[in-house]
């Protein structure tokens, strides 16, 4: 069994306080399902799913609610028994509005799943991981039988449990208690690819996850301990950390022969494949100072962040409630939206987590730190300019389109510019503008 030693990494980028010393020991729980869940029918990113029941339905644990409406959309699963009260129409974690099925829970949790495959061929790995509405369970929440179906042929899987995030640590618990079924869903994904290596990229701030993996490391699929540095996870970060391929600006990672998936959705393949079960529940991390009960928790889909909130014991102390990690999340102006397959964290911050953030916005005093820190090499402060001054063809000069939306530049712009807010902005002035 060859394991790669070294340390790879990326180059820029930056070094947040961690902080997952609050969860991470914290072993993997049933989170207590509500009397009733509220389950999006847009929990991934392309054509919402059409409701599959009616009110007064009966459904079970692993019915199928909402059907897939084009290729790159994904079918939604009952995570609960019971009966369909309402469809409502409210806000997600990321601000949209979106149609939520309303379940009363019977509390009995009879399960009604596909059957598990036994024949395990390219083709109905993929039609598995689609019927089973399985997306990318890291945050970003594309259709996971579509990264499986790659216009060019591919050489490498990427196996991203990196978890650069600060705060988050659900995919290091799935790689201590989840392990040999991490490596099963692997598998399958790499006859899903027809390829014959993959690699599994971990921040060597959790060494004990690395040790728990390399365990059952072999030649084609082995463990690579990366420098811990955000945002290691990020696609074209991670394969040039691992592979030292470089996407060019517009490509897909298949345009350089790779395919990266979170380690969750690994999981998630693992269980749709050889247990028959659809995606319907998730491993999530609550965190923060602001909770008095924070914790790793296997989280149906569908519990509020209310729920979430009362069960973890939310402090008045909380300032700001963040829906995925501090850098890449949704801060949220209420506790209404629903976890889905995408919600890997909510994190209950205080006043002294979010000091530094809070500080007012002066302005650009022309240090570059922005730009000598963005892993794209963009220059955000002239684009930030060229968004205020409406000029769609500058910002698309400046290469707007290739920002990742990471945050190192807000993160280190010493006059707190919102720096990720005017990338978004340029990117939906140069699409709109037809540049
Ligand atoms: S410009 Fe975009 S890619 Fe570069 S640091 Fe800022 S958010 Fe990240
Ligand atoms: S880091 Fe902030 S202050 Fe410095 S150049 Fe960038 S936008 Fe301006």
């Amino acid at each position: 069994m060859e394991k790669i030693a070294l340390k790879l990494t990326f180059k820029r980028g930056v070094h947040p306080a961690g902080n997952k010393n609050i969860a991470k020991d914290i072993p993997l729980s049933e989170f207590p399902t509500p009397s009733v869940v509220s389950i999006p029918l847009s929990q991934h990113i392309g054509a919402p799913a059409a409701p599959a029941v009616q009110v007064g339905d009966h459904v079970s644990v692993g019915t199928l609610i909402g059907r897939s409406s084009g290729f790159v959309s994904a079918n939604v699963y009952s995570s609960v028994s019971g009966t369909v009260k309402e469809f409502i129409t409210k806000r997600t974690a990321i601000g949209t509005k979106a149609n939520h099925v309303v379940i009363e829970n019977d509390g009995l949790y009879q399960e009604s799943f596909l059957t598990p495959l036994t024949d395990l061929t390219a083709e109905s790995v993929k039609a598995r991981v689609a019927e089973a509405g399985i997306v990318g369970m890291g945050g970003a929440t594309f259709p996971t039988h579509v990264k499986l179906s790659p216009r060019t042929p591919v050489d490498v899987l990427i196996i991203n449990a990196a978890e650069c995030e600060p705060y988050i640590t659900c995919d290091y618990r799935l790689c201590l208690e989840k392990t040999k079924e991490i490596f099963e869903g692997i598998k399958a994904m790499m006859v899903a690819l027809g390829v014959k290596e993959a690699y599994i990229g971990v921040e060597d701030n959790k060494p004990e996850a690395i040790r728990a993996l390399s365990v059952f490391a072999t030649q084609d699929i082995r463990v690579v301990p990366l420098i811990t540095k955000y945002p290691q996870g990020a696609e074209k970060q991670l394969i040039y950390s691992i592979t030292q391929r470089v996407v060019p600006e517009g490509a897909l990672p298949a345009d350089v022969g790779a395919v990266v998936d979170n380690v969750h959705t690994a999981y998630a393949i693992y269980e749709a494949v050889f247990l028959g079960k659809p995606s319907f529940m998730r491993a999530m991390t609550v965190s923060g100072k602001g909770c008095a009960k924070p914790g790793n928790f296997w989280v149906r889909n569908g519990v509020t962040y209310q729920d979430v909130a009362s069960y973890c014991e939310l402090l008045p102390e909380t300032e700001k409630v963040i829906s995925g990690g501090p850098m890449m999340g949704f801060a949220q102006s209420d506790l209404l939206p629903s976890t889905g397959k995408g919600t890997s964290s909510l994190l209950f911050l205080t006043k002294e987590e979010v000091a530094e953030g809070d500080k007012p916005i002066s302005a650009c005093i022309n240090c570059a730190s922005c730009a000598s820190h963005c892993p794209m090499r963009l220059m955000p402060m002239f684009i930030e300019r060229a968004v205020d001054a409406e000029d769609a063809a500058a910002a698309k000069k400046l290469h707007a389109m290739s920002c990742l939306e990471c945050g190192c530049c807000a993160y280190v712009c010493p006059a707190r510019r919102p720096l990720v807010t005017s990338m978004r902005r340029a990117k939906k002035m140069i699409k709109e503008k037809g540049v």
